[in-house]
């Protein structure tokens, strides 16, 4: 069966990419994560996009939908199953990133206040972002602050550029070419998308500028759009689908009548119920049986039990909740491993904490 699952290895068949959404405060990270969620072609006819643990799910189709008209001209086949976009902008388990090789985060969208330029935080988002060679779009966000901007709803940003008087383009023009300048004092090449060559593109290094609204929804369907080739052109290895368990610990959390749960991101591979998993916690790795794996309801949010779907088996990537006994002292940011049928428990327990082993044994000799 392994050699199977191997075999299915193919840019034919890839798993979502995970998305997070970074930057400094107050730039319009949780806004624009809102109106991700909200743009739709015709309004009312949402659909293909749901709530997972820790994460919102766009189904292909929906992402076909956001970015149908952008599409008339660019012809992008979208290939991804969909996209799982994290809910937590800032949350702590993505101050890193990675976890023991597994992504957190395969594609980033930065995102800058037009008004303000980079700041701190944005910066030491860049440059994790490098290090960690996740690509990224720069999202430049507030245009519609640029003075007499005049609303395009939800249109794409080049259409809704061209609705602008001159004094409304000169500013906009002024202020992308700020960022951009900021950005090369951080040793980053960037240009607006539509204005960067072929010879750009193939650079791995050269970041997409996208001027957006996170308020009125200018340029939302750019970024998604970008996002897409992103994942198909640059990552696709990377996002092959495997049926190997690659999974993390988002968060641990007390839940009524449920008791303590582990929030997990699962990237690839298969997490079952009954199976046998190995967590991470700072007195040494735990095997607890999997009693539940949880999902919120497609409709609205959930407040109780009864009101979250239970699943017998999931797979990557998506984010869902776990129940078993024992997982209070659970660590977030750790891998998530199962002891399968041909397994030694101890091999797996150590593998589980060697992140923590080194990170421990690095301390000591620090
Ligand atoms: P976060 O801290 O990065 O998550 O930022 P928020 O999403 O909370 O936004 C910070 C403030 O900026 C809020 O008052 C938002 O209403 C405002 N804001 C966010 N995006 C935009 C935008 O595109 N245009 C305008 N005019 N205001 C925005």
């Amino acid at each position: 069966q392994e050699r199977a699952n191997l075999a299915a290895r193919s840019p034919d068949n890839l798993r979502c990419p995970i998305v997070v959404i970074m930057g400094h405060v107050d730039t319009g990270k949780t806004k624009l994560l809102d109106k991700i969620r909200k743009t739709n072609v015709q309004e009312g006819e949402a659909g293909g996009i749901t709530q997972q643990i820790g994460a919102t799910f766009f189904e292909k189709k929906t992402l076909e939908a956001q970015t149908a008209k952008l599409n008339q001209t660019e012809q992008f086949d979208i290939k991804i199953p969909g996209m799982l976009v994290i809910d937590t902008p800032g949350h702590e388990s993505f101050s890193n990133l990675r976890s023991r090789g597994s992504s957190l985060c395969d594609v980033a969208i930065l995102v800058v206040d037009l008004m303000h330029g980079l700041e701190q935080q944005t910066i030491e988002s860049l440059n994790m972002l490098r290090q960690k060679k996740v690509p990224f779009v720069v999202a430049l966000n507030k245009v519609d602050r640029c003075y007499a901007w005049k609303t395009c709803k939800d249109t794409p940003i080049r259409d809704a550029l061209k609705e602008q008087e001159a004094g409304t383009i000169s500013e906009f023009r002024n202020r992308a070419l700020d960022a951009k300048v900021q950005l090369q004092e951080q040793g980053v090449n960037s240009n607006l998308y539509w204005e960067m060559g072929d010879d750009d593109w193939s650079n791995s290094d050269f970041i997409p500028l996208v001027p957006t609204s996170a308020i009125t929804g200018e340029g939302v369907q750019d970024v998604l759009m970008l996002l897409c080739q992103m994942a198909q052109r640059k990552i696709w290895k990377h996002i092959m689908w495997c049926a190997n368990l690659e999974a993390t610990v988002l968060e641990v959390k007390a839940i009524d009548g449920l008791g303590m749960t582990v929030d997990v991101l699962v990237v690839n591979g298969y997490l079952r119920e009954g199976d046998k998993a190995v967590f991470c916690t700072l007195d040494g790795p735990i095997i607890t049986e999997i009693r539940g794996l949880l999902t919120p309801p497609p409709s609205r949010e959930m407040r109780v039990k009864s009101d979250y779907l239970h699943h017998k088996e999931v797979k990557g990537a998506l984010g869902v909740k776990v129940i078993g006994n024992g997982l209070e002292k659970v660590m977030a940011g750790t891998p998530v491993m199962v002891v399968g049928p041909n397994d030694e428990e101890e091999d797996i327990k150590a593998e589980v904490m060697s992140d923590l082993t080194n990170l421990q044994s690095k301390l000591s000799t620090d």
